[in-house]
């Protein structure tokens, strides 16, 4: 087997040789401990009929580990300094295709479709660019791909939030948002000494595990994500204040969403953050019908 990119020898060893300076701005924060990228590639739960799509492969560390599980891995790199390096460093694996592109641009059904047509079980990878982990993920839920999961380095504060439950303080629009599709998990908490150079803050890995159908029967996905905002959109307001506040024409329907909540025995005074994923559909599925 070849010598693992993923120590700090090797790291450095490789950005000398081809002078590379880490960008902030693209979140590079490269992985050089391989016991833990090993666990990451654990939780995936591989087998060698998987096809990966990993995002950011930066000079391959996680790249490398997938290769050696998987049936294929596809990764998208947004700097084109890193396609050079990843040639080099990649090239004992036949089974990874890099692809040059920001992820949150790329059609992943079309490359999906292209690249992995035989493989029975998709499963995202990464260590994510911290500055747009939300809109990834995001990104991968909405555009219904046919994937089995999720297992992804992040802030453990944005881990946090994506795993909380009703009732607590990281409690919010993200959880239900990530909840509703999947579910979602932390798997490990991570010491900022594993990257190279260190983040500033914590981070985390999680495993979202794609629901075969969404959480709760919604009958307007759009309207549902809306209701879930505005009841959101100030933490320490009511549900009632909230709703009217930010619905459409919410001040002159306060009787309506006054009525619908009585209905559905939810006290006008509970705060946003108290709803379960179920009360928020019911909430919003009543409300579409009254306000049609
Ligand atoms: N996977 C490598 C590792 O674990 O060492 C690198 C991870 S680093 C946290 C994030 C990587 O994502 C970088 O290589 C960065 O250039 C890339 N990246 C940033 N924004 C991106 C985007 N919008 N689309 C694709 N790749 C992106």
């Amino acid at each position: 087997m070849t010598k693992d990119i993923a120590t700090p020898g090797r790291t450095r060893e490789i950005l000398e040789k081809y002078g590379f300076s880490f960008k902030k701005s693209l979140g590079q924060n490269f992985l050089i401990d391989t016991n833990i990228l090993r666990r990451i590639v654990d939780f995936a739960e591989l087998s060698n009929d998987t096809g990966v799509i990993e995002i950011g492969p930066g000079i391959g560390a996680l790249t490398e580990q997938l290769a050696r599980r998987a049936k294929k891995v596809v990764a998208f790199e947004i700097d084109q300094r890193l396609l050079p390096i990843l040639a080099d460093t990649l090239s004992p694996y036949a089974n990874v295709r890099i692809i040059h592109q920001d992820v949150l641009k790329a059609d992943i059904q079309r490359v999906i479709d292209k690249e992995l047509p035989e493989v029975s079980d998709i499963m995202v990878v990464a260590n994510l660019p911290y500055y747009v982990t939300t809109p990834i993920i995001m990104k991968l839920l909405e555009d219904h791909l046919p994937i089995r999961g999720i297992v992804v380095m992040l802030q453990k504060e944005v881990a946090d939030r994506i795993s909380a439950q009703p009732g607590t303080k990281d409690y919010g629009s993200l959880s239900i948002a990530i909840q509703y599709y999947t579910e979602a998990e932390t798997v490990m908490t991570v010491p900022r000494t594993v990257f190279m150079p260190q983040p500033n803050v914590d981070s985390a890995v999680i495993r979202l595990t794609k629901r075969e159908k969404p959480a709760a029967d919604v009958v307007d996905e759009s309207f549902f994500f809306q209701v879930v905002r505005a009841s959101f959109s100030q933490r320490r307001k009511t549900i009632l204040n909230n709703l009217t506040s930010q619905l459409p024409n919410g001040k002159q329907r306060k009787e309506t969403i006054e009525r619908v909540l009585a209905e559905l025995q939810l006290d006008p005074r509970r705060r946003g953050e108290t709803l379960t994923l179920a009360e928020f559909a019911a909430l919003s599925n009543r409300l579409m019908d009254v306000f049609n």
